[in-house]
Protein backbone atom coordinates (compact mmCIF):
# COMPACT_ATOMS: atom_id res chain seq x y z
CA UNK A 1 0.00 0.00 0.00
CA UNK A 2 1.09 3.55 -1.01
CA UNK A 3 2.14 5.92 2.11
CA UNK A 4 0.10 8.71 0.21
CA UNK A 5 -3.80 8.84 0.49
CA UNK A 6 -5.38 8.20 -3.17
CA UNK A 7 -6.16 11.70 -4.35
CA UNK A 8 -9.52 11.27 -6.22
CA UNK A 9 -9.71 11.48 -10.22
CA UNK A 10 -12.04 15.00 -10.24
CA UNK A 11 -9.10 16.45 -8.04
CA UNK A 12 -6.22 15.35 -10.11
CA UNK A 13 -8.10 16.92 -13.44
CA UNK A 14 -9.18 19.82 -11.47
CA UNK A 15 -5.17 20.43 -10.99
CA UNK A 16 -4.86 19.36 -13.97
CA UNK A 17 -7.26 22.42 -14.93
CA UNK A 18 -5.77 24.98 -13.02
CA UNK A 19 -1.71 24.12 -13.91
CA UNK A 20 -3.29 24.07 -18.02
CA UNK A 21 -4.72 27.84 -17.33
CA UNK A 22 -1.20 29.20 -15.55
CA UNK A 23 0.91 27.36 -18.27
CA UNK A 24 -0.99 29.06 -20.78
CA UNK A 25 -1.58 32.74 -19.55
CA UNK A 26 2.30 32.46 -19.12
CA UNK A 27 2.82 31.58 -22.55
CA UNK A 28 0.12 33.77 -24.02
CA UNK A 29 2.17 37.23 -21.80
CA UNK A 30 5.55 35.81 -23.12
CA UNK A 31 4.82 35.09 -26.65
CA UNK A 32 5.72 31.71 -26.87
CA UNK A 33 1.71 30.12 -27.33
CA UNK A 34 3.31 28.23 -30.78
CA UNK A 35 5.52 26.20 -28.31
CA UNK A 36 2.28 25.32 -26.75
CA UNK A 37 0.11 24.52 -29.66
CA UNK A 38 3.42 22.17 -30.88
CA UNK A 39 4.30 20.19 -28.24
CA UNK A 40 1.54 20.82 -25.36
CA UNK A 41 -1.80 20.65 -27.83
CA UNK A 42 -0.96 17.35 -29.42
CA UNK A 43 -1.99 15.56 -25.67
CA UNK A 44 -5.18 17.19 -25.88
CA UNK A 45 -5.67 16.42 -28.86
CA UNK A 46 -5.07 12.89 -28.47
CA UNK A 47 -7.38 12.90 -25.45
CA UNK A 48 -10.47 14.39 -27.24
CA UNK A 49 -9.74 11.85 -29.74
CA UNK A 50 -10.15 8.83 -27.75
CA UNK A 51 -12.81 10.22 -25.34
CA UNK A 52 -15.09 11.20 -28.94
CA UNK A 53 -14.32 7.57 -30.28
CA UNK A 54 -16.52 6.41 -28.36
CA UNK A 55 -20.06 8.57 -29.35
CA UNK A 56 -21.12 7.52 -32.42
CA UNK A 57 -21.29 3.84 -31.30
CA UNK A 58 -22.57 4.73 -27.65
CA UNK A 59 -24.90 6.56 -28.76
CA UNK A 60 -26.24 4.33 -31.34
CA UNK A 61 -26.25 0.73 -29.31
CA UNK A 62 -27.42 2.49 -25.92
CA UNK A 63 -30.14 4.17 -27.26
CA UNK A 64 -31.25 1.06 -28.84
CA UNK A 65 -31.07 -1.30 -25.47
CA UNK A 66 -31.86 1.73 -23.58
CA UNK A 67 -35.95 1.76 -26.14
CA UNK A 68 -35.82 -2.21 -26.37
CA UNK A 69 -35.78 -2.94 -23.00
CA UNK A 70 -39.21 -0.76 -22.35
CA UNK A 71 -40.79 -3.87 -22.70
CA UNK A 72 -44.14 -1.89 -22.76
CA UNK A 73 -44.57 1.00 -25.47
CA UNK A 74 -47.13 2.62 -22.92
CA UNK A 75 -43.62 2.72 -20.60
CA UNK A 76 -41.96 4.05 -23.67
CA UNK A 77 -44.17 6.57 -24.21
CA UNK A 78 -44.33 7.79 -20.90
CA UNK A 79 -40.91 7.78 -20.53
CA UNK A 80 -40.49 9.70 -23.55
CA UNK A 81 -42.80 12.17 -23.41
CA UNK A 82 -41.91 13.49 -19.85
CA UNK A 83 -38.33 13.29 -21.17
CA UNK A 84 -38.71 15.30 -24.01
CA UNK A 85 -41.03 17.34 -21.74
CA UNK A 86 -38.15 18.45 -19.53
CA UNK A 87 -35.89 18.82 -21.79
CA UNK A 88 -38.00 21.60 -23.65
CA UNK A 89 -38.56 23.37 -20.43
CA UNK A 90 -35.58 23.94 -19.64
CA UNK A 91 -34.53 25.12 -22.45
CA UNK A 92 -37.13 27.56 -22.84
CA UNK A 93 -36.28 28.82 -19.71
CA UNK A 94 -32.72 29.07 -20.04
CA UNK A 95 -33.51 31.18 -23.19
CA UNK A 96 -35.98 33.38 -21.47
CA UNK A 97 -33.13 33.28 -18.50
CA UNK A 98 -30.44 34.79 -21.28
CA UNK A 99 -33.23 36.99 -22.46
CA UNK A 100 -33.86 39.06 -19.70
CA UNK A 101 -30.63 39.40 -18.50
CA UNK A 102 -29.79 40.71 -21.83
CA UNK A 103 -32.30 43.23 -21.64
CA UNK A 104 -31.66 44.39 -18.09
CA UNK A 105 -27.41 44.75 -18.62
CA UNK A 106 -27.62 46.09 -21.97
CA UNK A 107 -23.79 44.33 -23.39
CA UNK A 108 -24.35 45.74 -26.74
CA UNK A 109 -24.99 49.33 -25.34
CA UNK A 110 -21.69 51.62 -25.81
CA UNK A 111 -19.83 49.63 -27.73
CA UNK A 112 -16.39 51.68 -28.88
CA UNK A 113 -17.20 52.05 -32.68
CA UNK A 114 -13.74 51.36 -33.06
CA UNK A 115 -13.87 48.21 -31.44
CA UNK A 116 -16.95 47.16 -33.38
CA UNK A 117 -15.08 47.12 -36.90
CA UNK A 118 -11.90 45.89 -35.71
CA UNK A 119 -13.68 42.77 -34.41
CA UNK A 120 -15.70 42.92 -37.32
CA UNK A 121 -13.02 43.50 -39.73
CA UNK A 122 -10.77 40.39 -37.61
CA UNK A 123 -13.41 37.85 -37.76
CA UNK A 124 -15.39 38.35 -41.16
CA UNK A 125 -13.49 36.14 -43.31
CA UNK A 126 -14.09 33.33 -41.21
CA UNK A 127 -17.63 33.91 -40.04
CA UNK A 128 -18.33 34.31 -43.65
CA UNK A 129 -17.83 31.07 -44.56
CA UNK A 130 -19.86 29.82 -41.88
CA UNK A 131 -22.83 31.82 -42.74
CA UNK A 132 -22.79 30.70 -46.52
CA UNK A 133 -22.81 27.23 -45.09
CA UNK A 134 -26.08 27.47 -42.98
CA UNK A 135 -27.64 29.73 -44.92
CA UNK A 136 -28.00 26.72 -47.64
CA UNK A 137 -30.12 24.67 -45.65
CA UNK A 138 -33.93 25.33 -45.54
CA UNK A 139 -36.09 24.63 -41.89
CA UNK A 140 -38.08 22.13 -44.10
CA UNK A 141 -34.72 20.09 -45.62
CA UNK A 142 -33.24 19.74 -41.90
CA UNK A 143 -36.41 18.21 -40.62
CA UNK A 144 -36.57 16.01 -43.65
CA UNK A 145 -32.68 15.25 -43.03
CA UNK A 146 -33.46 13.57 -39.43
CA UNK A 147 -34.65 10.71 -41.52
CA UNK A 148 -31.33 9.10 -42.83
CA UNK A 149 -31.51 7.72 -46.09
CA UNK A 150 -28.92 4.85 -45.46
CA UNK A 151 -28.42 4.95 -41.15
CA UNK A 152 -24.64 3.03 -41.83
CA UNK A 153 -23.82 6.75 -43.93
CA UNK A 154 -25.57 8.25 -40.63
CA UNK A 155 -22.64 6.10 -38.73
CA UNK A 156 -19.63 6.40 -41.01
CA UNK A 157 -19.60 10.37 -41.19
CA UNK A 158 -16.25 11.67 -38.92
CA UNK A 159 -18.96 12.73 -36.62
CA UNK A 160 -21.87 10.95 -37.20
CA UNK A 161 -25.16 12.74 -37.31
CA UNK A 162 -26.22 12.24 -34.74
CA UNK A 163 -30.17 13.45 -34.96
CA UNK A 164 -30.29 10.62 -37.85
CA UNK A 165 -28.67 7.94 -35.78
CA UNK A 166 -30.94 8.75 -32.64
CA UNK A 167 -33.67 8.54 -35.33
CA UNK A 168 -32.91 5.10 -36.19
CA UNK A 169 -32.07 4.09 -33.19
CA UNK A 170 -35.54 5.11 -31.68
CA UNK A 171 -37.16 3.32 -34.39
CA UNK A 172 -35.04 -0.14 -34.49
CA UNK A 173 -35.24 -0.33 -30.22
CA UNK A 174 -38.97 -0.38 -30.73
CA UNK A 175 -39.28 -2.63 -34.05
CA UNK A 176 -37.11 -5.32 -32.07
CA UNK A 177 -39.28 -5.15 -29.06
CA UNK A 178 -42.16 -6.36 -31.77
CA UNK A 179 -40.76 -9.16 -32.92
CA UNK A 180 -39.85 -13.06 -31.94
CA UNK A 181 -37.65 -12.56 -28.67
CA UNK A 182 -35.46 -15.62 -29.93
CA UNK A 183 -34.77 -12.87 -33.13
CA UNK A 184 -34.73 -9.87 -30.91
CA UNK A 185 -32.80 -11.06 -28.27
CA UNK A 186 -29.14 -11.69 -29.63
CA UNK A 187 -29.45 -8.41 -31.16
CA UNK A 188 -30.24 -6.38 -28.40
CA UNK A 189 -27.36 -8.32 -26.23
CA UNK A 190 -25.52 -7.50 -28.77
CA UNK A 191 -25.81 -4.15 -28.74
CA UNK A 192 -25.77 -3.88 -24.76
CA UNK A 193 -22.73 -5.80 -24.75
CA UNK A 194 -20.77 -2.68 -27.04
CA UNK A 195 -22.69 0.07 -24.34
CA UNK A 196 -20.86 -1.50 -21.53
CA UNK A 197 -17.39 -1.86 -23.75
CA UNK A 198 -17.80 1.79 -24.91
CA UNK A 199 -18.10 2.37 -20.86
CA UNK A 200 -15.18 0.45 -20.37
CA UNK A 201 -12.85 2.07 -22.87
CA UNK A 202 -13.97 5.33 -21.11
CA UNK A 203 -13.31 4.02 -17.78
CA UNK A 204 -9.61 3.18 -19.37
CA UNK A 205 -9.15 6.76 -20.99
CA UNK A 206 -9.94 8.82 -18.00
CA UNK A 207 -7.29 7.38 -16.44
CA UNK A 208 -5.08 10.17 -18.59
CA UNK A 209 -7.31 12.81 -18.14
CA UNK A 210 -5.67 15.22 -16.14
CA UNK A 211 -2.66 15.40 -18.57
CA UNK A 212 -5.41 15.82 -21.45
CA UNK A 213 -7.14 18.40 -19.79
CA UNK A 214 -3.89 20.01 -18.21
CA UNK A 215 -2.68 20.14 -22.11
CA UNK A 216 -6.36 21.18 -23.98
CA UNK A 217 -6.61 24.79 -21.14
CA UNK A 218 -3.38 25.21 -21.88
CA UNK A 219 -4.11 25.25 -25.57
CA UNK A 220 -7.09 27.02 -25.28
CA UNK A 221 -5.68 30.05 -22.70
CA UNK A 222 -2.52 30.40 -25.03
CA UNK A 223 -4.01 31.29 -27.96
CA UNK A 224 -6.89 33.41 -26.13
CA UNK A 225 -6.72 36.66 -26.70
CA UNK A 226 -7.46 38.69 -23.43
CA UNK A 227 -7.06 42.10 -25.11
CA UNK A 228 -10.76 41.15 -26.45
CA UNK A 229 -11.89 40.27 -23.09
CA UNK A 230 -12.42 44.57 -21.86
CA UNK A 231 -14.97 45.72 -24.57
CA UNK A 232 -16.87 42.15 -24.48
CA UNK A 233 -16.98 42.06 -20.84
CA UNK A 234 -20.69 42.63 -20.51
CA UNK A 235 -21.56 40.10 -22.65
CA UNK A 236 -19.51 37.73 -21.37
CA UNK A 237 -20.33 38.56 -17.97
CA UNK A 238 -24.21 38.34 -18.94
CA UNK A 239 -23.23 35.03 -20.41
CA UNK A 240 -21.86 33.60 -17.29
CA UNK A 241 -24.00 35.36 -15.10
CA UNK A 242 -27.40 33.35 -16.98
CA UNK A 243 -25.24 29.68 -17.07
CA UNK A 244 -24.82 30.29 -13.31
CA UNK A 245 -28.79 31.31 -12.39
CA UNK A 246 -30.00 28.56 -14.57
CA UNK A 247 -28.24 26.19 -12.61
CA UNK A 248 -28.94 28.12 -9.35
CA UNK A 249 -32.59 28.49 -10.31
CA UNK A 250 -33.60 25.49 -12.45
CA UNK A 251 -31.12 22.48 -12.01
CA UNK A 252 -31.04 22.92 -7.88
CA UNK A 253 -34.28 23.07 -7.23
CA UNK A 254 -35.31 20.03 -9.53
CA UNK A 255 -32.91 17.99 -7.87
CA UNK A 256 -33.72 18.93 -4.22
CA UNK A 257 -37.70 18.89 -4.90
CA UNK A 258 -38.17 16.20 -7.72
CA UNK A 259 -35.60 13.60 -6.89
CA UNK A 260 -34.33 11.32 -4.59
CA UNK A 261 -30.70 12.64 -4.40
CA UNK A 262 -29.80 15.73 -2.46
CA UNK A 263 -27.91 19.10 -4.12
CA UNK A 264 -24.65 18.19 -2.46
CA UNK A 265 -24.59 14.57 -3.60
CA UNK A 266 -25.30 15.25 -6.98
CA UNK A 267 -22.90 18.18 -7.68
CA UNK A 268 -20.12 16.29 -5.96
CA UNK A 269 -20.42 12.85 -8.00
CA UNK A 270 -21.22 15.46 -10.72
CA UNK A 271 -18.08 17.43 -11.04
CA UNK A 272 -15.95 14.83 -12.91
CA UNK A 273 -18.51 14.82 -15.61
CA UNK A 274 -18.67 18.78 -16.08
CA UNK A 275 -14.79 18.82 -15.44
CA UNK A 276 -14.71 16.70 -19.12
CA UNK A 277 -17.28 18.64 -20.89
CA UNK A 278 -15.77 21.91 -19.70
CA UNK A 279 -12.41 21.15 -21.04
CA UNK A 280 -13.42 19.25 -24.48
CA UNK A 281 -16.26 21.87 -25.19
CA UNK A 282 -18.58 18.85 -26.64
CA UNK A 283 -21.28 17.00 -24.90
CA UNK A 284 -20.92 14.35 -27.46
CA UNK A 285 -17.51 13.25 -26.13
CA UNK A 286 -18.43 13.44 -22.55
CA UNK A 287 -21.63 11.47 -22.68
CA UNK A 288 -19.63 8.17 -21.90
CA UNK A 289 -18.11 9.66 -18.63
CA UNK A 290 -21.79 11.05 -18.21
CA UNK A 291 -23.01 8.04 -18.69
CA UNK A 292 -20.24 5.60 -16.13
CA UNK A 293 -20.84 8.61 -13.65
CA UNK A 294 -24.99 8.55 -14.17
CA UNK A 295 -24.58 4.82 -13.59
CA UNK A 296 -21.99 4.05 -11.13
CA UNK A 297 -22.18 7.09 -8.37
CA UNK A 298 -25.62 8.36 -8.85
CA UNK A 299 -26.98 4.84 -8.78
CA UNK A 300 -29.57 5.83 -11.79
CA UNK A 301 -30.21 1.92 -13.72
CA UNK A 302 -28.99 2.00 -17.03
CA UNK A 303 -32.90 1.99 -18.37
CA UNK A 304 -32.73 5.35 -17.63
CA UNK A 305 -29.05 6.69 -18.87
CA UNK A 306 -29.31 4.66 -21.60
CA UNK A 307 -32.30 6.41 -23.01
CA UNK A 308 -32.66 9.46 -21.51
CA UNK A 309 -28.46 11.07 -21.89
CA UNK A 310 -27.28 10.15 -25.47
CA UNK A 311 -31.17 11.97 -26.36
CA UNK A 312 -29.87 14.93 -24.41
CA UNK A 313 -26.47 14.71 -25.81
CA UNK A 314 -28.14 15.03 -29.10
CA UNK A 315 -30.99 17.77 -28.68
CA UNK A 316 -31.29 19.40 -24.89
CA UNK A 317 -28.39 22.14 -24.93
CA UNK A 318 -30.14 24.73 -22.26
CA UNK A 319 -26.25 26.34 -21.55
CA UNK A 320 -26.17 26.60 -25.79
CA UNK A 321 -29.77 28.21 -25.99
CA UNK A 322 -29.17 30.54 -23.08
CA UNK A 323 -26.45 31.78 -24.80
CA UNK A 324 -28.03 32.17 -28.17
CA UNK A 325 -30.45 34.49 -26.16
CA UNK A 326 -27.88 36.65 -25.01
CA UNK A 327 -25.69 36.72 -28.33
CA UNK A 328 -28.98 37.52 -30.44
CA UNK A 329 -30.04 40.70 -28.32
CA UNK A 330 -26.49 41.86 -27.69
CA UNK A 331 -26.00 41.65 -31.61
CA UNK A 332 -28.84 43.99 -31.83
CA UNK A 333 -27.97 45.78 -29.45
CA UNK A 334 -24.68 46.70 -31.47
CA UNK A 335 -26.21 47.27 -34.06
CA UNK A 336 -28.88 49.44 -32.49
CA UNK A 337 -32.00 47.42 -34.16
CA UNK A 338 -34.83 47.40 -31.37
CA UNK A 339 -36.18 43.98 -30.63
CA UNK A 340 -39.69 44.17 -29.93
CA UNK A 341 -41.32 41.30 -27.45
CA UNK A 342 -42.71 39.54 -30.68
CA UNK A 343 -39.57 39.32 -32.13
CA UNK A 344 -37.85 37.65 -28.30
CA UNK A 345 -40.73 35.32 -28.65
CA UNK A 346 -39.55 34.62 -32.33
CA UNK A 347 -36.04 34.35 -30.30
CA UNK A 348 -37.50 31.66 -27.80
CA UNK A 349 -38.97 29.36 -30.58
CA UNK A 350 -36.11 29.52 -33.10
CA UNK A 351 -33.27 29.41 -30.42
CA UNK A 352 -35.41 26.08 -28.92
CA UNK A 353 -35.19 24.29 -32.78
CA UNK A 354 -31.61 25.57 -33.12
CA UNK A 355 -30.22 24.01 -29.81
CA UNK A 356 -32.05 20.78 -30.81
CA UNK A 357 -29.91 20.50 -34.20
CA UNK A 358 -26.69 21.95 -32.84
CA UNK A 359 -24.27 18.82 -33.29
CA UNK A 360 -22.37 18.58 -29.61
CA UNK A 361 -19.33 19.53 -30.55
CA UNK A 362 -17.17 22.68 -30.32
CA UNK A 363 -18.52 25.81 -31.78
CA UNK A 364 -21.84 24.52 -33.27
CA UNK A 365 -23.86 26.76 -31.09
CA UNK A 366 -22.69 29.81 -32.55
CA UNK A 367 -23.18 28.86 -36.41
CA UNK A 368 -26.58 27.98 -35.30
CA UNK A 369 -27.12 31.07 -33.85
CA UNK A 370 -27.41 32.55 -37.69
CA UNK A 371 -30.63 30.88 -37.75
CA UNK A 372 -31.36 32.78 -34.87
CA UNK A 373 -30.20 35.98 -36.12
CA UNK A 374 -32.38 35.24 -39.64
CA UNK A 375 -35.19 34.99 -38.06
CA UNK A 376 -35.53 38.23 -36.83
CA UNK A 377 -33.44 40.05 -39.42
CA UNK A 378 -30.53 40.47 -37.66
CA UNK A 379 -27.13 40.18 -39.94
CA UNK A 380 -26.02 37.19 -39.22
CA UNK A 381 -22.34 39.08 -40.17
CA UNK A 382 -22.82 40.43 -36.11
CA UNK A 383 -21.41 36.76 -34.98
CA UNK A 384 -17.47 38.26 -35.78
CA UNK A 385 -18.35 40.49 -32.83
CA UNK A 386 -18.47 37.82 -30.81
CA UNK A 387 -16.36 34.99 -32.42
CA UNK A 388 -12.83 36.11 -30.04
CA UNK A 389 -15.02 34.86 -27.04
CA UNK A 390 -16.33 32.15 -28.11
CA UNK A 391 -14.60 29.22 -27.44
CA UNK A 392 -14.61 30.02 -23.40
CA UNK A 393 -17.77 30.31 -23.51
CA UNK A 394 -18.17 27.35 -25.51
CA UNK A 395 -16.75 25.26 -22.38
CA UNK A 396 -19.09 27.02 -19.97
CA UNK A 397 -21.90 26.11 -22.20
CA UNK A 398 -21.51 22.92 -22.76
CA UNK A 399 -21.13 22.28 -18.52
CA UNK A 400 -24.75 23.58 -18.47
CA UNK A 401 -25.73 21.09 -21.17
CA UNK A 402 -24.60 18.13 -20.24
CA UNK A 403 -25.72 19.12 -16.36
CA UNK A 404 -29.42 19.76 -17.92
CA UNK A 405 -29.23 15.84 -19.27
CA UNK A 406 -28.31 14.39 -15.97
CA UNK A 407 -30.36 16.01 -13.99
CA UNK A 408 -33.58 14.96 -16.11
CA UNK A 409 -32.02 11.22 -16.14
CA UNK A 410 -32.24 11.85 -11.84
CA UNK A 411 -35.67 13.22 -12.25
CA UNK A 412 -37.22 10.89 -14.45
CA UNK A 413 -35.30 7.90 -12.47
CA UNK A 414 -37.18 9.21 -9.01
CA UNK A 415 -40.39 9.11 -10.98
CA UNK A 416 -39.95 5.95 -12.61
CA UNK A 417 -38.70 4.36 -9.33
CA UNK A 418 -35.34 3.29 -11.35
CA UNK A 419 -32.86 4.10 -9.25
CA UNK A 420 -30.15 0.81 -8.25
CA UNK A 421 -30.22 0.26 -3.84
CA UNK A 422 -29.92 3.57 -2.55
CA UNK A 423 -29.73 6.48 -4.92
CA UNK A 424 -26.31 8.06 -4.57
CA UNK A 425 -25.30 5.85 -2.65
CA UNK A 426 -21.70 5.68 -4.09
CA UNK A 427 -20.65 9.13 -3.82
CA UNK A 428 -18.07 9.49 -1.31
CA UNK A 429 -19.49 11.57 1.81
N1 LIG B 1 -20.15 22.64 -27.68
C1 LIG B 1 -21.55 22.52 -27.35
C2 LIG B 1 -21.84 21.10 -26.89
O1 LIG B 1 -21.21 20.18 -27.33
C3 LIG B 1 -22.43 22.93 -28.47
C4 LIG B 1 -22.26 24.42 -28.71
O2 LIG B 1 -22.93 25.21 -28.02
O3 LIG B 1 -21.45 24.80 -29.55
O4 LIG B 1 -22.72 20.88 -26.09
Amino acid sequence: MSKFPKVKLHWKILIGMILGAVVGVIANEMGFAWVVSSYVKPVGSLFIRLISMTAVPLVLASLIVGVASMKDLKKLSRIGSKTMAFYIATTMIAITIGLILANLIRPGEGLDPKVKEQLRSDYSGIVESKINKTAEVSITQQILDIVPLNPFNSLATERGEMLQIVFFALLLGIALNMVLPEKSQPVIRFFDGLTDAMIKIIEMVMKIAPYGVFALIAAVIADFGFDILQPLGKYFFAVILGLFLHVAIVYAPMIAFLSKLTVKKFFKAFSEVQLVAFSSSSSAATLAVNMDVCQKKLGIKEEVTGFVLPLGATINMDGTALYQGVAAVFIAQVYGIPLHWTEQLTIILTATLASIGTAAVPGVGMIMLVIVLQSVHIPPEGIALIFGVDRILDMLRTTVNVTGDAVVASVIATQEDLFENQPGENVPA
